[in-house]
């Protein structure tokens, strides 16, 4: 990897040059803020009906809570239409097509190939080891000055296990360029956040989302947090209100009772760790892998086997035996224990 000599990056070296000089579209909420009695600026019908008006376009209530939450500021957070949305916006604001690279970690979450696909960005790829960490020593061999983007996922979907938070800081100090660290399933790990890192890192992003341990995945919302900087960036290429109303007042409700996801966090944990221990007990099982997310990936004798015969009773998991490092694996999501309960006995039927 190629050395930097401090760990403070200029993001406005890394934008796409159209993206920086582009003057954004300016909504009617963007140009006036606050309250007043008569609004004639958004061609909206004046009939209530509890969606009328279009939504705050930067979601302050939301952020304001969330920065209480995270320890951070308003301004340092970005929400998106799922986290599928920053991984899209983020390529677009900084991977020139046809011409610019993002590095991912195989095995791991699809979308970021399939975002690169889309955009027409060059997809370098590095193995991880085989306990599912990152190599260090395959970084260098594969990235080169077309690298804009480094994508890690921890916890990593599929593999379920956290990457080595001393090898995460080691790419962060040595990249010259964006490091994304998707923690969609942090809540069910006690690994620490990366957004305890912001301030010492200007190019990293943290993604998050309400989609798991909030129990929100209808709703579809996703956060990014960053420097001031990279948000700034994410806002002025948003779809203008890519937020609606109703999941802006569900979400905001949402955190002021964080309790029921603690209790949830707190049942999933204790069932993933019952429901590993149940699996090993089968003998179709060769390996349950560690997790720190809320599914556990297992090897067994006969993936398409067992995945057909599952479904033949209703249960529905993930064929991942097909994914790199993932042979003859599923994916197993932790349900509730009753559900749990029908999978192993389904799976002793074999
Ligand atoms: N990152 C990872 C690692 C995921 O597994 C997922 C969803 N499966 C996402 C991001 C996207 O989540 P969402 O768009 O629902 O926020």
């Amino acid at each position: 990897m190629s050395k930097r000599s401090n760990s403070f990056i200029d993001i406005n070296t890394l934008v796409r040059k159209n993206i920086l000089t582009m003057r954004p579209y300016a909504s009617a909420r963007d140009e006036f803020k606050g309250e007043a009695d008569v609004y004639l600026d958004a061609n909206e019908n004046p009939y209530p009906t509890s969606y009328n008006r279009y939504p705050d376009p930067l979601q302050w209530k939301v952020k304001e809570k969330l920065a209480v939450l995270k320890g951070v500021k308003p301004t340092q957070i970005f929400l998106g239409n799922g986290s599928d949305e920053p991984i899209d916006l983020l390529m677009r604001a900084f991977c020139e097509p046809n011409q610019d690279s993002i590095l991912i970690t195989e095995p791991t979450y699809g979308m970021y190939a399939v975002c690169a696909e889309v955009n027409a960005v060059n997809i370098q790829q590095v193995l991880l080891t085989p306990d599912f960490d990152i190599d260090l020593d395959a970084f260098p061999k594969t990235f080169d000055a077309s690298t804009k983007i480094i994508f890690l996922c921890s916890p990593n979907n599929p593999t379920g296990n956290v990457l080595s938070h001393d090898k995460i800081i080691q790419v962060l100090k040595r990249f010259y360029g964006i490091v994304v660290i998707d923690e969609a399933y942090i809540d069910f790990s006690k690994g620490k956040s990366f957004v305890q890192e912001l301030a010492k890192y200007s190019n990293l992003v943290v993604l998050q989302t309400f989609s798991k341990a909030w129990g929100l995945a209808g709703l579809r919302l996703g956060m990014a947090f960053a420097s001031e900087e990279i948000i700034h960036i994410l806002n002025k290429i948003k779809y203008p209100y890519n937020i609606n109303t109703q999941t802006q007042r569900i979400i905001a409700d949402a955190l002021d009772n964080n309790s029921q996801k603690e209790t949830w966090v707190e049942e999933i944990v204790a069932e993933r760790e019952k429901l590993a221990k149940a699996l090993k007990k089968i003998s179709i099982v060769d390996k349950v892998y560690p997790s720190d997310a809320n599914f556990l990936l297992v090897r067994v004798k006969d993936a398409h086997q067992t995945y057909t015969h599952l479904t033949d009773q209703k249960i529905i998991v993930r064929d991942r035996s097909k994914v790199t490092l993932c042979y003859n694996s599923l994916r197993i999501t932790v349900g509730t224990a009753q559900e749990n309960e029908r999978l192993i006995e389904a799976l002793n039927q074999l």
